[in-house]
């Protein structure tokens, strides 16, 4: 087990007048840094299965098959099962999950990680456990990881070893086809959790599911991050009682209530219940950013990292795995955003409400997306009020229908690139789905 220094990091409280709840933060005493080289010794099995993982990877890189970071760690994985414990043996691990904004997250977290010392990532967002292996792998001697874990694959993480720190951040219905009911999904993650008691959990404590997902575990540090998509929260996810709005304060007859927040995020700062402030300005756009950076804070200020440093790294990213990155595209500069729910349509939207850029949405229903978009009647496109906007996709008919329905123009494209060449000047804004993002990533120039 992964037990190292942990009982070292906490601030042991130097008088009874602030509650245990309060203690973290970035105030914190600077936790060792674990030790890096000949801190524990692989097995010759595990030394082995790493080394055939590395092979495999390389030669599939070489063949031009991709990365090979999926074939790498599944390989590694089947030779020695227990490979993922022993490469977190000594680490410091960060596992951010949640339906959306865990790439982003893991991208700041593994950034203000290296603010203190190095730290491995599943950048590309391969992220069950194959991917973990192979992201360990890469630098089995960097004492920091920040792992994006699918929601439901943390208690497959913590049945293997227990994280520094988790991060929840959000849970709303997602390809339903594919992960089956919300409450399903939170009861794995509190399942998860109870399996890591030694862990610090960060959580939104305006998502009921989070609450409910995180609510016995010893250690939280409460994030105020919103709900803008209320539609999976309105009901109390223990006993199902109504609840109603669930960004105001409220407790069920349950016992379940919404916590006090350890950290609120603001237009421009994350602000501690003390009053602290550490100011935002960041890169990338939008308050969804602004909630990822806070959590990625918190997880770095949990770890000894100092806030300013870790603060200053987190603000220069201007892209996560091609997210909010801008690209070249059909002759035109473009930037690329990513919606695959309703939940993320809605950041989206309120994100490019506030701009008046050409606005082109794209939409596909392939496996990976999940066949059925009848959550298109669920997102509210009314935001883009009488705004032109032109719509490309293999479900372009279906987004046009929804959209004329809420009173937006739409002008169906065969293509995005069509689309694309029908806009007026500016750097457009395209909005795709999951595989829709991933071809636009595939095919355009940074
Ligand atoms: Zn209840």
């Amino acid at each position: 087990m992964a037990r190292t220094t942990r009982d070292t990091e906490a601030v042991e409280p130097t008088s009874g007048q602030r509650a245990p709840a309060e203690q973290q933060r970035w105030q914190l005493v600077p936790a060792p840094v674990p030790p890096t080289r000949g801190a524990h010794r692989l097995d010759l099995r595990t030394t082995i299965a790493i080394d055939i993982g590395r092979l495999a990877a390389a030669m599939s890189r070489r063949l031009g098959l991709g990365s090979g970071a999926m074939i790498g760690g599944r390989l590694a994985l089947s030779l020695q099962p227990q490979v993922l414990r022993r490469l977190a043996v000594g680490r410091r691990v960060v596992m951010v999950t949640g339906t959306n904004g865990k790439t982003t997250t893991t991208r700041m977290v593994a950034e203000a990680l290296r603010s203190r010392a190095p730290a491995v990532s599943n950048a590309t967002g391969a992220n069950m456990l194959d991917g973990h292996v192979a992201a360990l792998m890469t630098q089995p001697n960097a004492p920091f990881a920040a792992l994006e874990v699918d929601e439901l694959h943390l208690a497959q993480v913590t049945a293997q070893f227990e994280p520094a720190v988790i991060l929840l951040l959000n849970l709303s219905r997602d390809q339903l086809d594919r992960v089956g009911e919300i409450r399903t999904v939170a009861e794995s993650l509190r399942r998860a959790l109870a399996g890591a008691p030694g862990a610090r959990v960060i959580a939104n404590r305006d998502d009921p599911n989070i609450v409910f997902a995180a609510a016995e575990h010893p250690g939280v540090t409460w994030i105020s991050g919103g709900v803008r998509w209320k539609g999976d929260a309105l009901n109390c996810p223990r006993c199902g009682a109504f609840l109603g709005e669930a960004d105001r304060d409220w407790r069920c007859e349950c016992g379940l209530a919404r916590p006090e927040a350890d950290w609120t995020v603001t237009a421009d700062a994350a602000v501690a219940a003390d009053g602290t402030r550490r100011e935002l300005d960041l890169a990338l756009p939008g308050q969804v950013n602004r909630v990822n950076a806070t959590f990625a804070l918190a997880a770095a200020g949990h770890l000894g990292c100092d806030p300013n440093a870790a603060v200053q790294r987190i603000q220069r990213i201007t892209q996560a795995a091609g997210r909010y990155g801008t690209v070249r595209l059909a002759g035109r500069t473009v930037r690329l955003l990513l919606a695959k729910n309703p939940a993320s349509w809605l950041e989206m939207l309120d994100l490019v409400s506030a701009e008046q850029q050409p606005l082109v949405l794209v939409v596909n229903s392939r496996e990976a997306d999940g066949h059925d978009v009848s959550w298109l009647w669920d997102v509210d496109f009314e935001l883009l009020g009488g705004r032109p906007v032109r719509v490309a996709g293999d479900r372009a008919l279906d987004l046009a229908v929804r959209l004329h329905y809420a009173g937006v123009r739409a002008t169906v494209a065969g293509t995005v690139e069509d689309a694309l060449a029908g806009t007026g000047d500016g750097v457009p804004d395209v909005i795709a789905n999951y595989t829709a993002f991933r071809d636009l990533v595939a095919r355009s120039r940074s």
